[in-house]
């Protein structure tokens, strides 16, 4: 077989090829760059520094009831990791947020749905340098999710603190929602691995960061706490939202650095997210939190987050 035949018959038979793991759903549309693809067809050159590099920023946003949640705050996010990584992506936040509607519509999501938007750095030589990349590209993909399994709602997740810690402030800063989440998979993989549903991540100074994915919050004699965002967390968007839940509905609540026996002691343990939403955490390597139960105040909030979706 001659390896210069264009139509090749593969020359390495790889059954991983044959296998693919992950079918979009039928007809799903995706937007990119301007016109909206089926989902098959919807594919970035193997030259873009996102696929080479990691090189770009994402938004993961919430649609309920029709409405994108949360918007401007997932645009302004948006737009500060941009300018941290110095990405033109060449289109306002209006535009965006048109490309956003579009999508949505051309998938007929009129209820309840989840959009992945994000901005790769573009086509470029086999050399990290920015200088050059041409034609970055904006992709939204609109579809549904479901993080977590449901009974991991009712249930509750247990969590190690992975070894794998947060980014130094000094490096890619954990507040810029880039493309490049290796470091946050390997403190995924590390809880699977570890038996575990999810990964505690600490910072560099060994204080409490966040999630694999999600921000953290403890809760001790009816008071909330949560990291500041200078130990290395990504400014939740989900994360503010419960912060002012919790204030209306008179919890004490300190944003205050936090240690790994902070959480042995914790009565409750939650995680939030726009995808996971609020879920508890009833288990922090190995030890239960509280009576190893999902606990009341992380219920009421829960609760009042879901008031607040449908009266948005
Ligand atoms: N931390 C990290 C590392 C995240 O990727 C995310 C978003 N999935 C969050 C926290 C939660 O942020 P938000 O509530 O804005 O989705």
């Amino acid at each position: 077989m001659s390896h210069s035949s264009a139509t090749a018959t593969p020359v390495v038979d790889r059954p991983a090829l044959r296998d693919n793991p992950y079918n979009p759903r039928a007809g799903l549309k995706i937007w990119m760059d301007g016109q909206l693809v089926p989902a098959h067809e919807a594919r970035i050159s193997v030259f873009d520094h996102a696929l080479l590099y990691g090189d770009g920023c994402f938004e993961g946003i919430r649609v309920y009831n029709g409405r994108i949640w949360k918007e401007k705050e997932h645009l302004d996010r948006f737009r500060l990791s941009l300018k941290a990584i110095e990405l033109d992506i060449g289109m306002s936040l209006d535009e965006v947020a048109v490309a956003m509607r579009e999508a949505l519509a051309a998938n007929g999501l009129t209820g309840d749905g989840y959009i992945r938007l994000l901005a790769t750095r573009g086509v470029g030589s086999l050399g990290i340098s920015v200088k050059h990349t041409a034609n970055p590209s904006v992709i939204v993909i609109a579809d549904t999710i479901a993080l977590y399994p449901p009974q991991l709602y009712e249930t509750g997740l247990s969590c190690i603190i992975s070894s794998y810690i947060r980014n130094h402030p000094n490096s890619a800063s954990p507040r810029v929602k880039s493309l490049n989440y290796l470091n946050n998979i390997m403190a995924k993989l590390d809880a699977a691995e570890n038996g575990a549903d999810e990964a505690i991540m600490l910072n560099h100074l060994g204080y409490v960061a966040e999630g694999t994915g999600d921000n953290l919050f403890r809760v001790r004699a009816g008071e909330l706490f949560t990291p500041p965002t200078s130990d290395g967390i990504l400014a939740g968007i989900t994360r503010a939202h419960v912060m002012e839940l919790a204030r209306g509905a008179g919890y004490p609540l300190h944003v205050q650095s936090m240690i790994r026996q902070d959480l042995y002691e914790a009565d409750e343990v939650f995680l939030t997210g726009t995808a996971a939403e609020i879920i508890s955490v009833v288990q922090v390597d190995h030890r239960l939190v509280g009576d190893g139960k999902p606990g009341p105040v992380t219920a009421r909030l829960k609760q009042l987050f879901r008031e607040s979706i449908d009266a948005a």
